[in-house]
C-alpha cells in the first residue's frame, strides 16, 4: 500500500483528503506544520507528499525548498489557495511535481495523486492490452496489430487516462486537468483537437473512443 504524507493545517480539509485517499487504498500520514513535515519526511519512504502552501509556521514553498535541498526526490503535489501564475512558477521551479488549486474536485485530486505515483514509481505491469492495441505505459510505445504508432505527449496523456478508465466515461474537466496540468491558458477546443488526432492515429482497427457530448469521453473494452 503506497504511503502518502499530507501536510495541511486546515484540519477539516485534512480529514476529508485523508478519508478520500484512504478509500483509494493509500496509507495517509497527516501533519499540520512545516517543521513537522521537515522532521518526518525522511523517516518514511513516502510515495508522495501532498503539501499545502499556506502553513502556520512557514510557507509550503520553504518546506519544498528545504526538502529538495537535502536531496529528497519524493514527488510533491502542492496545494494552494492562491491563484497566481507566479505561485505556480515558483512551486514548479522549487521542484514541485504538480499543482492543485483550492478548492478542488476530489476526483481531480485522486487523478493527480495516481498519475504522480505512477510516473515516479512506474507500473509493475506497464503493458496494457486492449483489443488489437498494446500500450507500454512506461515508455509510451503504442502498437496496433503490427503497426507501431507515434503519439505526441498530450495524445498519449489522453490515451493513458482513458485506458485507466476503460468502460467508464471520463469527464472532460478531468481529462483536461491531466492533459494540460502545466498550461496556464487552455483553449476550450484544445482537448477535442487532441482527441480527434488520437482517434485518427489509432485508426479503424484500434480502440474506439466514444464521445458523450457535453460530458466526456470513453474508451471501451473490446
Ligand atoms: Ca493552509
Amino acid at each position: 500500500m503506497p504511503r502518502l504524507l499530507l501536510v495541511e493545517d486546515d484540519l477539516a480539509l485534512a480529514r476529508g483528503i485523508t478519508a478520500l485517499l484512504s478509500d483509494q487504498g493509500y496509507a495517509v500520514d497527516h501533519l499540520a506544520s512545516g517543521q513537522a513535515a521537515l522532521e518526518f519526511e525522511p523517516l518514511e519512504p513516502y510515495a508522495l507528499v501532498v503539501l499545502d502552501i499556506g502553513l502556520p509556521d512557514m510557507s509550503g514553498f520553504d518546506v519544498l525548498r528545504a526538502l529538495r535541498r537535502r536531496g529528497s526526490r519524493t514527488p510533491i503535489l502542492v496545494l494552494t489557495a492562491r491563484d497566481t501564475i507566479q505561485d505556480k512558477v515558483t512551486g514548479l521551479d522549487l521542484g514541485a511535481d504538480d499543482y492543485l488549486l483550492k478548492p478542488f474536485d476530489p476526483a481531480e485530486l485522486e487523478a493527480r495523486v495516481r498519475a504522480l505515483i505512477r510516473r515516479r514509481h512506474g507500473d509493475p505491469n506497464p503493458t496494457l492490452n486492449l483489443g488489437t492495441m498494446s500500450l507500454d505505459r512506461s515508455s509510451g510505445l503504442v502498437r496496433i496489430g503490427d503497426r507501431s504508432i507515434e503519439l505526441r505527449k498530450r495524445e498519449l496523456a489522453v490515451l493513458l487516462v482513458l485506458t485507466e478508465n476503460v468502460g467508464r466515461v471520463v469527464p472532460k474537466e478531468r481529462l483536461s486537468a491531466e492533459v494540460f496540468a502545466y498550461d496556464d491558458l487552455v483553449n476550450p477546443n484544445a482537448l477535442e483537437l487532441y482527441v480527434a488526432r488520437l482517434r485518427k492515429k489509432l485508426g479503424p482497427d484500434g480502440p474506439h473512443i466514444r464521445t458523450h457530448r457535453g460530458v466526456g469521453y470513453q474508451i471501451d473494452a473490446l
